[in-house]
Parts: C-alpha cells; structure tokens; sequence
C-alpha cells in the first residue's frame, strides 16, 4: 500500500481528531487580529478563538459563503481582506473560473503552496504513483489552480511530468505513447474525449502505457458507470479527486477503490451539513460539505459552504487510512438538486444511467420550470452507425427503471453538443438567473 504520509493516515481516529483540533486552534490565533476577513466576521457574532475549546464550540463560528469572499475582494483589490499577510509574503496567485459569477482569486505563500503540493501528495499516493511514474498533463496552464498544484505533488513525489499544453489531442495521445506515459490528469470528460478521438483516427490507446487516470474538476470519476467506461476505454484505472481553489485538493480515492473518496483529515475538517438548517446530517445522509483548510493561513477558509453534496462514511477502509470517506465522491451541487414530482434528482444519478450506453456519445440535460413544475430534457448523441431513435427509446426507459422518472429524451446532431477540456457543464438550468446561483 502506498501512502503520503504513513504515520498521519492511519492514526486513531481519536488522535486525528485531536490534531485536527490543535490546528485549528492555532490558526484561529494567527487570524484572530491579522486576516481582516475573519476578524470582523468573528467580532460582528462575539466569539474569539478562546471559545473554541472543543469540537462542540466549532459551531459557534459562522459560516463562510463564497459570496462573501468575492465582496471581500472588491473591497481590497486585487486580493481582498482574506489575505492574511502583506502583499509582498504571497508568491502564487490563481482564479477559479468564474463561470458562474466573479472570479475569485486566491494567493499562497511559499508555506501554503506547498502545503498544496503535499495534499496533491496524498492523491498521487492513493493513486500509488512513485517517483517510477511519467505524468502527463494534457493542458496549458492557465490560472486554474488544480493542475498546478498536481506539478507541485508530483515533484514532491518525484515523478517526471510531461506538459501536454498547446497540443491538439492527437498530438497529446502520440506524446504520451512515444514518452512512456504511465499517469494522466484530466477531467473524465477529457478522458473520454481523448479516447474518442483514438478511436477516429485509428490510434491504438493500448499502445499508451497509462496505467492509472486521476481525475479533477467534475464528479464523473466516482460515477460508477463514467468510470467503468473510462476504464475499459483505457485499460487502466482511474481515480477520483475533489478540491476547489478556495480550499485545496481536499479528497482522494485510494487504490482500493472502496465506492468513495478519502478527506484528507489531516489537513481538513469537514461537516455534513443539512443546505436549509445548517444543522449535523444523521450519519450517511446526504449534505452539504462544508470545509475547513488547515494549513493556508494566508488565504483561510473557515466553516465554508462549498455547495457540494456528499454522503460522509466513518467506517474503516481496507486500505488501512483512517481517513473518513464520502461515498460515491461529491454526488453534485445542493443548487444543482431538482425535485421533480417528489423524486430528488442529481445531475450524477441521470449521468450515471447516460453512461450505461456506450451507443450514446455526449449528452446534456436541462432544466426549466413550467407551471411551478420542473421538467427535465435529455439531448443524447448517438454514436454514428446505430439506430438512433432505438438508443433514445432505450435511453428513455432505463432512466425510468433507475429514477422513476419520465424526462424528455431527444435526440442531437452527431458533434453539436458541447465538448470539454475543463468543467464540463451538462446540466443546465433555465428556471433562474444567474445572479440566483451561487457561484
Ligand atoms: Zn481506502
């Protein structure tokens, strides 16, 4: 078994929770006075790091909202009053996307960037990359955060890494044959795209070496059948990831594969929480994550509502960690959700029967509201050479065998739906604005 950090991932749990509250003790004391931010939010409800003697005070702080850090950093430009330190401390700095409202940008000082690498660390590790490995990053870099962080595990691990960018994906399947490839890193929906093009243009992917597939920036990795697909497509395994800019790369699956992913407990404190109430979610309900990073004092967040629904698991893995796991990985966004005549739907449940079919190429499924109701469509690509109205009936009918549900199932023209290399944005809602959705 590989691990990142042997000692740390299999403590008892007690213990765990024990260093989880010593560090989050001492950041509140280092923000407490320093980082604008949360020295205003805590004063404005009057607790003071002092009160947080235990697990049961950690309520007593207040919640942290996207929404806020983005005021935050209008009010500051360009960092905003969550950056700890003085401008000159920081040496990194990236944005999230920004599409779905502002972009939010984060900084890191030396400290915390490689903090960030040894949490990539963990994912590499439970992925079991050693320094044997070739990585390939089929990507320019950008601002976005994640591949960046996913150099700095792998040089801490010591792994050669390939850069990918500037490529179109043929080049890229080439360059991975002739370097020897062993590991990529992609969103499952560039895994398969990669594995589409292979297959027009006659490329063998059997004659890359890519034994494992590490995947961030969408759920399809934890999507049992996305990843049977990705797996049977490549000849090798893949592997789940979730982080976000604001927090860090917070989950990994381990080689065992157990159905979840593993928070880095070390590092992070997580709660599963109910989206209205905000209150604890009974063991194995689904919530809302919400996050605490332990080791980014110059861009915290503290109790941050991440929107992502997950389903926490305490019980123990095979694989030795002790690290909690949310089943089935982040299962999609609490404003993603539609109840559609009382059957709570998630994009990843509708993308987990989609990808049953390796007939259906691409698909995307919107949401609009009509007469108070939402209703559901599904667009499928049929791949060319199959009786495209026999796939969509077949289509129709499994999402009622598996949801109960009846959505509209229609069918696209081969290549119209959207293809992507990042974030991949088949759910689509047209029942609010965008200045309703959380960003
Ligand atoms: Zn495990």
């Amino acid at each position: 078994m590989h691990y990142f950090n042997q000692a740390v991932e299999t403590m008892p749990r007690e213990q765990l929770r024990a260093l989880q509250l010593e560090k989050l003790r001492a950041l509140l004391s280092q923000l407490m006075g320093r980082n604008r931010f949360y020295t205003k939010k805590w004063k404005d409800v009057g607790v003071v790091p002092g009160d947080i003697q235990s697990f049961a005070d950690f309520s007593k702080l207040p919640f942290t909202y996207k929404s806020e850090l983005v005021r935050a950093q209008e009010e500051a430009p360009p960092f905003g009053t969550n950056a700890t330190f003085p401008e000159s401390a920081y040496t990194r700095v990236h944005q999230t996307s920004g599409t779905t409202g502002t972009p939010l940008r984060v900084v890191d000082t030396p400290e915390s960037w490689e903090w960030w690498g040894s949490c990539w660390g963990h994912v590499l590790r439970g992925a079991s990359v050693t320094a044997a490995d070739r990585l390939f990053l089929p990507f320019s870099f950008g601002p976005f955060i994640g591949f960046w962080a996913t150099v700095e595990g792998a040089r801490q691990i010591g792994a050669m890494m390939i850069p990918g960018g500037g490529w179109d994906s043929l080049q890229r399947l080439q360059m991975m044959r002739d370097l020897g490839a062993t590991v990529v890193c992609c969103t499952p929906t560039y895994a398969l795209r990669l594995a589409e093009v292979a297959r027009r243009e006659n490329f063998d992917l059997r004659s890359v070496p890519i034994r494992a597939l590490i995947h961030a920036g969408e759920p399809g990795a934890s999507v049992a059948q996305t990843k049977a697909r990705i797996e049977a497509a490549w000849g090798a395994k893949c592997f789940d990831h979730a982080g976000a800019s604001e927090v860090g790369a917070h989950s990994f699956e381990c080689q065992l594969q157990p159905g979840g992913i593993h928070i880095i407990e070390s590092e992070f404190i997580a709660e599963v929480l109910n989206p209205e109430t905000g209150k604890e979610v009974p063991g194995g309900e689904i919530g809302e994550l919400v996050i605490t990073n332990l080791g980014r004092p110059g861009f915290p967040v503290v109790r941050y509502r991440t929107g992502d629904l997950v389903r926490l698991n305490l019980t123990p893995c095979e694989c030795g960690r002790t690290f909690a796991r949310f089943d089935g990985g982040v299962l999609g966004r609490s404003d993603d959700m539609v109840t559609i005549r009382g059957v709570n739907v998630y994009p990843t449940a509708i993308e987990n029967v989609v990808r049953q079919f390796a007939t259906v190429e691409e698909f995307q499924v919107t949401v609009t509201m009509m007469q108070e109701m939402h209703h559901l469509e599904v667009e499928i690509e049929v791949v060319s050479g199959n009786d495209a109205e026999h796939v969509r009936a077949h289509v129709e009918q499994a999402i009622y065998q598996a949801l109960s549900l009846r959505p509209k199932v229609t069918l696209a023209e081969p290549g119209t739906l959207a293809r992507y290399e990042l974030k991949a944005r088949r759910f689509r809602r047209l029942d609010r604005t965008p200045e309703n959705r959380s960003a």
